[in-house]
């Protein structure tokens, strides 16, 4: 589709909104952006939009402007948002930003995609870590703070993207084909905006529409049945039978054949050892998996250009040991007598708590917040055996203490009552948090906040949750800084 002259509206002025907006113009589109919403923020942003060149509509986010050919929206919208209903009925296109940014590509940059209910974050940067370890161009892009659409634009051109994609964004798409993609894993996750799993489940499959080096989760038996669709796949699992596999403490690769000439340590079965487990710097098994993925996306590129953009199993171990792990995933805050303390608030639901839980052997849980409609009996059956103690916070905390009650009776149970928003009070609900915690706990426990729940009743959102139990963990007495 030619962009040039053409009339087209951007729904949404929120994280992709702008960003759509400048490089329609750029391609000499005449856009027209509308938002609900009529606050400072929109207002200042409308007046920078209008200079570029924009037409910008506030307080409306419903009517379809007339005469537009193309609608470009915001992934947060659903589907039957009126405006996109309206684009629906009368046939115009609906793109979401990556669909966009797709499509102004520069020549011969490649794309790989991650989704996934959990882990995207983790491993699109595990990706672009070992990308850039084989000496490529390479950037995590998506949802991790750094735009596709300013990734595709920036010059000189990346060679590679590691795109973090969310089921909203691949909803949006009609012709991304990833040189390679990956589902990490699909649990109940989002199903307001999608309607039922089954289609969050086919939104997540779009990550495979090229039919080609479709990466999957032998271990998750919602991703396995998807990819079975799929003409060429590549598992990895974290049992040995895969084709990117954990062996032992070993990552092995029997799924992409060697290169002639390649330097590698193969074992007996013929696969060929990419890392070892102790060359991640993040602890879990789920890490592991993510690390897998991530190897296993590498090496299909590798494949899938013939060596254009060689990666090479020592490649992979370099850039797992230079990953950076992104802030409030079980980052390690303090150690205090003998009892650490982990934040894992981007632990914003059960699946992601589970395997949060399941990397330590004893731990008091701090969790709790707005469940959005979700149940934990089964995350409480998993975890209790290693649950010294829980202390609960937030506006639905009942539900994780009923399920406690339910499924863990003999486990001592804290509820802190307080759940008002505003820095002081925070703090000082925080500082019980610790306290309680720190009463539990024995040394050798790790006091693990892994909510399950999202933040924001008390909190504008994960990082400033983290921040908060972090800055309460450091006001404890006998804390002593990391080194
Ligand atoms: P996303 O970008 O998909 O939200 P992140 O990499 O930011 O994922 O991780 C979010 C949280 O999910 C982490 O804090 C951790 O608790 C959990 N997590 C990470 N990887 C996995 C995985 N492979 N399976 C289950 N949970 C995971």
């Amino acid at each position: 589709m030619k962009l040039d002259g053409t009339r087209v509206c951007v729904a949404g002025l929120g994280v992709t909104g702008p960003s759509a907006v400048r490089a329609l113009l750029a391609q000499g589109a005449q856009v027209v952006a509308v938002d609900g919403r009529d606050g400072d923020r929109e207002r200042a942003l409308a007046d920078e939009l209008r200079s570029a060149g924009a037409e910008v509509r506030l307080g409306d986010g419903d009517t379809l402007p007339d005469g537009v050919a193309l609608v470009v929206t915001s992934p947060g919208w659903r589907p039957d948002a009126p405006l996109l209903a309206a684009a629906a009925a009368r046939e115009v296109p609906v793109w979401g930003d990556v669909e966009l940014a797709y499509r102004l590509r520069p020549p011969g940059q490649e794309w790989l995609g991650v989704t996934g209910t959990n882990g995207k974050t983790t491993t699109v940067q595990m990706l672009a870590s070992i990308l850039r370890a084989a000496g490529h161009r390479a950037v995590a892009t998506g949802n991790v703070g750094f735009p596709v659409l300013d990734a595709v634009l920036a010059d000189p051109p990346y060679d590679v993207l590691a795109v973090e994609v969310s089921s909203f964004q691949l909803h949006w798409t009609s012709t991304v084909e990833f040189v390679s993609g990956a589902v990490l894993n699909i649990a109940p996750d989002h199903l307001d905006w999608h309607g039922s799993l089954e289609a969050y489940a086919a939104d997540k499959a779009l990550v495979w529409r090229s039919d080609w080096y479709a990466v999957y989760n032998a271990d998750d038996p919602i991703v396995s049945a998807l990819a079975a669709r799929i003409a060429d796949t590549q598992s990895f699992s974290l049992s040995p039978r895969a084709g990117f596999a954990l062996v032992g403490d070993q990552l092995v690769d029997r799924g992409i054949g060697t290169d002639p000439g390649e330097e590698v340590v193969r074992v007996p079965d013929g696969g060929v050892v990419l890392a070892e487990r102790s060359d991640i710097p993040v602890p879990g098994l789920h890490n592991v998996a993510n690390a897998l993925a991530a190897a296993a996306l590498a090496r299909c590129l590798n494949s899938a250009t013939g060596g254009r953009l060689a990666v090479h199993p020592a490649d992979v171990r370099a850039g797992l040991r230079a990953f950076n792990p992104g802030a409030h995933r079980i980052a390690h805050v303090a150690t205090v007598d003998g009892v650490e303390y982990v934040d894992d608030s981007k632990a914003t639901n059960a699946h992601a708590a589970a395997a949060s839980l399941s990397a330590y052997p004893s731990v008091v849980w701090v969790a709790g917040g707005l469940a959005k409609g979700a149940t934990f009996d089964e995350l409480v059956t998993g975890a209790a055996a290693r649950l010294r103690g829980a202390v609960l916070i937030g506006r639905d905390r009942a539900l994780i203490a009923e399920a406690l009650a339910r499924h863990a009776p003999e486990i001592p149970v804290v509820e802190v009552t307080g759940t008002d928003t505003g820095p002081m009070q925070v703090a000082a609900v925080m500082d019980d948090v610790v306290r309680a915690a720190a009463a539990l706990a024995r040394p050798g426990d790790t006091v693990l906040l892994a909510p399950a729940c999202a933040s924001m009743d008390m909190f504008r959102d994960y990082a400033e949750r983290g921040d908060a139990f972090a800055d309460a963990v450091r006001r404890l007495p006998g804390v002593r800084p990391t080194p």
